[in-house]
């Protein structure tokens, strides 16, 4: 319902504070979108407002859609000196969920002369699906020097190269991660599932590079038109899972210790400065961790695979980005720099030009921002600008965003019939889950033309370049 928000302009929707509200909502989309968007997420919006040492708004990206708790493309940051929290269900049950980008020095044509072996080959040896497991078996401790390591971890034992971590957030390992706040469930969840995929939503996709938009930051990011990238989405896995769920149960509890009126039960969060919020973000880290170290290991199945089938390509990684996280930064908040914890759920870093954390060859642009479409549509790659510093805490949306439930696109798609569909359009997809497909069809999401164009247009990171898919593996 548009009435309840006030226009601040075009692209940016207000809900002022009521009842329980300590700061504003602020919703970035087109008034298309908004009127499109559920109204959870309107709710949710509001209800993470309500939260203690809550800083500035309670935000949502333009793909934003129904969450646990938060709404999924939810941003929100938190003063631990003003009683200030975190929440599992801020960051999201995938932790450190999200995608990177690896150039191959090959054009789309290339892979067209081989692109039903090359799907065949991927979607061999790249794990995929429920429960899928991979050749990498950890024990008790090298499980803990993984969740200590992230990709660095993995480097060190060979997935990868030095130059990957410097193309990577966090240099490839988050700082502060504690493995033995980790649960031996958890641990025993991931022992078989690194460089594995997982189901549904994440893919391994082979893409062209079909148009640029912004060509001084293309030529820093190194993309061309009739280029050919690989993305890899995907978190954590069944660890991260179970983090969030472990951590949601203990959230519950300290709430009530200490008095957070919950204005919804999903919402369970604990004080930062809190034994449980200690806990929480030591685990939470290693979760990171441990999806920085799954999707380099994936990294180096990518790479093995086309050694052998078009061995003269090259595949340095672009960027790698996670859009589950609650990591702790420095914002200018009404002219003073203030020490916060923020929550991106579903929303990708975008710092802009000059940030000291973006990779060197890219500071004077801007850090990569990597956004999904759907397995028929484009994906997008657009870079942080300096207005969203103070827009959104230096964030953007992370994909299209759902439009319909999975349960609703299965009894409007058959997995064969998107699959054949997309044949014809000259996209070869590779899944284990015909039901998986259904879905995942590129209708159940929004339209990430019209979502990227929201984000561009609110100031929250700039279109760079549109990639078409080739290849889809999907989970
Ligand atoms: P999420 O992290 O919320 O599960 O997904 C992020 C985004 O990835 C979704 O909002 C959607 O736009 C995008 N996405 C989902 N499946 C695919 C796919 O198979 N290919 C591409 N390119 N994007 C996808
Ligand atoms: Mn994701
Ligand atoms: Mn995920």
């Amino acid at each position: 319902d548009i009435t309840l928000f006030k226009r601040r302009s075009d692209y940016e929707w207000e809900i002022e504070p009521t009842g329980g509200m300590r700061v504003p909502g602020v919703i970035y989309a087109s008034e298309a979108l908004v009127r499109e968007m559920d109204h959870k997420v309107y709710e949710q919006t509001v209800n993470v407002a309500a939260l203690p040492g809550i800083v500035q708004a309670s935000y949502a990206m333009p793909d934003a859609h129904w969450g646990y708790g938060f709404p999924i493309g939810g941003v929100a940051a938190f003063d631990p000196d003003e009683g200030g929290v975190v929440s599992a269900g801020g960051v999201g049950f995938d932790i450190s969920c999200g995608v990177r980008c690896l150039h191959t020095g090959l054009t789309a044509d290339d892979i067209r002369g081989v692109q039903k072996l090359l799907a065949d080959t991927l979607y061999v040896r790249i794990p995929a699906g429920v429960g899928s497991t991979g050749r990498v078996h950890l024990n008790r401790e090298e499980m803990d020097a993984m969740l200590t390591g992230g990709a660095k971890w993995a480097v060190d034992r060979g997935y990868g190269t030095a130059a990957d971590l410097d193309r990577t957030e966090e240099h490839g390992q988050m700082r502060d991660a504690r493995a033995a706040n980790v649960s031996d469930r958890a641990k025993k969840r991931q022992q078989d599932e690194m460089g594995t995929l997982g189901s549904g939503n994440h893919y391994l996709e082979v893409q062209e590079v079909r148009e640029i938009y912004d060509a001084k930051a293309a030529a820093a990011f190194g993309l061309k038109p009739g280029d050919a990238v690989v993305s890899i989405h995907c978190g954590s896995r069944g660890l991260g899972h179970q983090i969030g769920t472990e951590f949601l149960k203990k959230m519950a509890i300290a709430a009530g210790t200490y008095g957070i009126a919950l204005p919804d039960r999903e919402l369970a969060c604990a004080p930062i400065h809190s034994p449980v919020g200690e806990e929480y973000l030591g685990a939470m880290r290693a979760g990171i961790n441990c999806a920085l170290a799954n999707r380099q290991i994936l990294t180096h199945l990518v790479r093995g695979v086309f050694a052998d089938v078009l061995p003269q390509a090259r595949l340095p990684l672009l960027y790698d980005v996670s859009h589950n996280t609650c990591k702790v930064e420095e914002h200018v908040v009404d002219g003073k720099p203030r020490r916060l914890f923020v929550h991106r759920k579903g929303a990708t870093r975008a710092f802009g030009p000059g940030h000291p954390d973006v990779p060197e060859p890219l500071r004077a642009v801007g850090q990569p921002v990597l956004i999904g479409g759907s397995m028929g549509t484009g994906s997008y790659v657009l870079v942080g600008t300096k207005e969203a510093e103070a827009r959104s805490f230096s964030s953007a949306c992370h994909g299209a965003g759902r439009a319909m439930s999975r349960h609703q696109a299965y009894r409007t798609w058959k997995g064969r019939q998107v699959i054949d569909e997309l044949a014809g359009r000259g996209i070869l997809i590779r899944s284990p889950s015909s039901r998986g497909v259904a879905e995942e069809a590129p209708g159940a999401y929004k339209d990430v033309g019209a979502v990227v164009d929201a984000a561009d247009a609110a100031g929250l990171a700039r279109k760079v370049a549109r990639l078409e898919p080739l290849v889809c593996v999907k989970g």
